[in-house]
C-alpha cells in the first residue's frame, strides 16, 4: 500500500470554511451559486504541492505500484466536496495517468484535464480556471511526454508537410510552432518539441486566461511545465 492511500484526503488538515469564492473574489472572478464549490480548500502552497508531486513521482520511479487501498473509503470521504491541490493538464495518452505516475494518488487529490497534446483550448482553459478560482488549486502543471503521438504528428507537419484527417490536423496546429522552433536544435526532435510545446502551452494559458494570470500575479497560483519520460517514469519539471 502506498503512503498516500492513508495520508491523502482522509488525513489532510482541513482549514475550515474559507468561503467558496474567497480566491475567486480576489481574482476578479465572479462565480454563480451553481458554480460555487463551497467547502474547505487545500492548505498546501504551490511550492508544497510541487514538492509533493516530486516526492510522489520519485516513489513511483523507485517502486511503481498501483494504489488501490480503500478506494471505497476515499470515495465516501470526498463525495460531498473536493479540495484538490494540483491541476495537471496532460495528454490523453493511455500511458500518462497523472494520479498513478505521481505516486498513486487517491480520489480528490488532483484536478485533471487531458487531451491529445496537452493543449489549452476553451474547454481546458475553463477547466483550469475553475480549479484555480473556485476550488483553490495552488499549482498548475502542463505536462508533455515522451513519444507523444500528437507532437510527433505536428513534427511531421513541420518538416514533411504531412496532413491528417478529420479534426486531428486542426487539433495539432498549436503544436506546430513549437516543432518549428526546435527542429534545428539537435537531439531527439519529438522530445524537444514535446518539451517546447509544454512550455509554450503553459505560457499560452497565462495569455488566454486573465483569471489565472491574476492569481499568478497575486502569488496564489504557480504554473509550470513538465515532461514525463515513459522509459524511466521520471517527471522533469521544466524551467
Ligand atoms: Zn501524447
Amino acid at each position: 500500500m502506498c503512503e498516500d492511500c492513508t495520508s491523502g484526503p482522509t488525513r489532510r488538515a482541513l482549514v475550515g470554511w474559507a468561503g467558496a469564492l474567497a480566491v475567486a473574489a480576489t481574482s476578479g472572478f465572479s462565480a454563480t451559486p451553481a458554480m460555487a464549490a463551497g467547502g474547505p480548500k487545500t492548505d498546501l502552497t504551490a511550492d508544497a504541492a510541487l514538492a509533493k508531486l516530486k516526492a510522489g513521482n520519485a516513489r513511483y520511479v523507485a517502486d511503481a505500484q498501483v494504489c488501490a487501498s480503500d478506494l471505497g473509503g476515499q470515495r465516501h470521504h470526498v463525495a460531498g466536496g473536493q479540495a484538490p491541490w494540483a491541476t495537471i493538464l496532460s495528454c490523453a495518452d493511455s500511458r500518462v495517468p497523472p494520479e498513478l505516475l505521481f505516486g498513486g494518488l487517491g480520489l480528490g487529490e488532483l484536478f485533471v484535464a487531458r487531451n491529445a497534446g496537452n493543449l489549452v483550448d476553451t474547454a481546458t482553459t475553463g477547466t483550469i480556471e475553475y480549479g484555480a478560482a473556485v476550488l483553490g488549486v495552488p499549482l498548475i502543471v502542463v505536462m508533455g511526454h515522451q513519444r507523444c503521438g500528437a507532437v510527433a504528428a505536428a513534427c511531421d507537419v513541420a518538416v514533411k508537410n504531412a496532413t491528417f484527417p478529420g479534426s486531428i490536423g486542426e487539433m495539432i496546429e498549436p503544436i506546430v510552432p513549437a516543432a518549428l522552433a526546435v527542429k534545428e536544435s539537435g537531439g531527439d526532435f519529438v522530445v524537444a518539441a514535446a518539451k517546447e510545446n509544454a512550455r509554450r502551452t503553459a505560457a499560452r494559458l497565462l495569455e488566454r486566461s486573465t483569471i489565472v494570470a491574476d492569481l499568478v500575479r497575486q502569488g496564489k497560483v504557480k504554473v509550470t511545465a513538465a515532461y514525463y519520460e515513459l522509459d524511466s517514469g521520471k517527471v522533469e519539471f521544466l524551467a
